[in-house]
Formats: structure tokens, sequence, C-alpha cells
């Protein structure tokens, strides 16, 4: 029969989705898995942790600001500048502190005047975050705009300066770097360094993904929530079905019954007369 010619292969794909969802079930018992999707201008994330299915999406209140959405799209990483500021005391730097700004005049610092405040910048900025050429901007612009922070303490490391701001990794290099005061206070004095031109900072971009699912933890709104015992009860459905109506089928036969339909067959025995059906079936 047609149907059931169809019937066997959907079972078996159903069989090896149930293997697929018991296998992502025991892993969600210790890893948090994301897979992000955009549909249209938003950000999706479907994530599989704790026996769960999780769909979370843009962050509530970030609705769609067409001045943010252009000044996004023209930013990119070489809008930022970061200053390391360093107190010297005996020779040696006992204090340092890096600030990242937006270079003067970028847009980058236009964005920080944007009158339409920082839940329009939400959703463009989420977005940036998987752009590798604006990946560090829009970090640093979330973290002034959701944490109110432009400053991280840093390690000095001989030449380089190290500093993990709010997760992202950073290193200022000594090409290309600015002095730009010096200031002395009694036993000690502070020097600042602006690192501004390509080269004299670095990001590694393999953190891109890492810094990615940070904020989108961080910001996007659950929407729906699925237990995997409940997609495995889905899929099981279909081979539970195929095996049953096996198991009716031959029940059917053995009393005598047509095995489509289950028309008593005694009389008739080659041919169904209620479903037309051949009875060597
Ligand atoms: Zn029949």
């Amino acid at each position: 029969m047609m149907h059931n010619r169809l019937h066997t292969p959907l079972s078996v794909l159903s069989l090896l989705l149930c293997v697929a969802v018991a296998f992502m079930f025991t892993r969600s018992q210790r890893s948090h898995d994301r897979l992000g999707f955009f549909i249209g201008q938003g950000g999706y994330t479907m994530h599989s942790q704790q026996g769960k299915l999780v769909l979370t999406g843009p962050p509530a209140g970030a609705s769609a600001a067409p001045e943010a959405e252009k000044l996004v799209a023209q930013m990119t990483n070489d809008d930022l500048r970061w200053m390391e500021i360093l107190e010297v005391r005996n020779g040696t730097a006992s204090f340092v502190d890096v600030k990242a700004l937006p270079v003067e005049g970028s847009v980058a610092s236009t964005i920080s005047k944007l009158p339409e405040g920082p839940d329009a910048l939400k959703r463009p900025l989420l977005r940036a975050l998987d752009d590798p050429g604006k990946f560090v901007a829009a970090h640093v612009l979330l973290t002034h705009y959701v944490q109110r922070r432009w400053r991280a303490p840093a390690d000095k490391k001989q030449e380089c300066v190290r500093v993990a701001f709010n997760g992202l990794d950073v290193e200022l290099r000594p090409e290309g770097a600015q002095r730009d005061y010096r200031g002395l206070e009694n036993n000690s004095h502070w020097m600042c360094f602006e690192h501004q031109v390509a080269g004299s900072w670095w990001a590694d971009p393999a953190q891109r993904k890492r810094i990615r699912d940070q904020w989108h933890d961080r910001l996007d709104v659950r929407l729906v929530s699925i237990p995997y015992w409940l997609v495995l009860a889905v899929c099981l459905f279909p081979p539970f079905r195929w095996c049953y109506i096996g198991w009716r089928r031959v029940q059917r036969k053995k009393r005598g019954l047509c095995s489509e339909c289950g028309y008593d067959l005694r009389a008739t025995r080659d041919r169904c007369p209620e479903c037309g059906s051949l009875s060597s079936t």
C-alpha cells in the first residue's frame, strides 16, 4: 500500500532522530550548546542546556531605530582607541588601568551621542558581534551601555599590556602607541599611552564567538523552552504507530479479517468487499 510504503522510511527517520535527541539530551546535562541564526533583523539563538531546548530572541525594548542601525552599519573596530594609564613608582609601573574609548569624530563616537538611548542600540550592536570587523567595537560599546564601564585594570608584562576588558582579552602593543600625557605627583608619576593605529592593539578574532554568546546570554529574551523528553515523545510516535499497525495486521489475519480495514473475510477470501485490498497482502 502507498500509505505503508511511505510509513517505513518515516519511522526509520524518526528512530534516527530519537537517537540524536537522546544524544543531545545527555550532552545538555554537562554542556551548553548554542546555534545562532537570523530572522529578518533579529538575532535568535537555540540553546541546548540542562535537558532543555531553549529559543531566545532579541531583547525587549530593542525596537528598530533606523539611525542607530545606520551608524552601526558604518562602524568598524578601528573606531576604537585604548588608553593605557600607568602609575610609575621608583621606575616601575605599580598600577595599570586601561580605558577603551571611541576615536573622536568616528562613527562610534557619534553613536555615544545618539539621543535614542541604549535600548535602541542593543539590537544593531548585538548583530555587529557577528562581524569580525566590528565585534570589538560592539563589545566595548555594549559594555559601556549595559555596564556603564569604559575602564579595566590591566597587567603590564614587559612591553605589552594585557587587559581583560569585560571578558575580551586585548593586547596593547608598543608599536604605534603614542605617549599622550605625563604628570608628576610626589615620588610617583602617571604616564598615558594611546593605542589607536592598526597594530598598536590586538584582540584575537577567535574570541568572537565567546563574546557573542556572552552578550546574547545576557540580553536576549527567552521565547520558547521545550524539555527533551517531549521532543523524544514526539519523535517516538511514528515508530510506535508503525509497530502498532504491523501488530494489528497480524492479529486481523489470524482472525480471518481484512488486514487493512478489519472487515470479516470468511465469506470472501480473495478480495475485501469493504476496502478492495487483496487478502494476500
Ligand atoms: Zn478491507
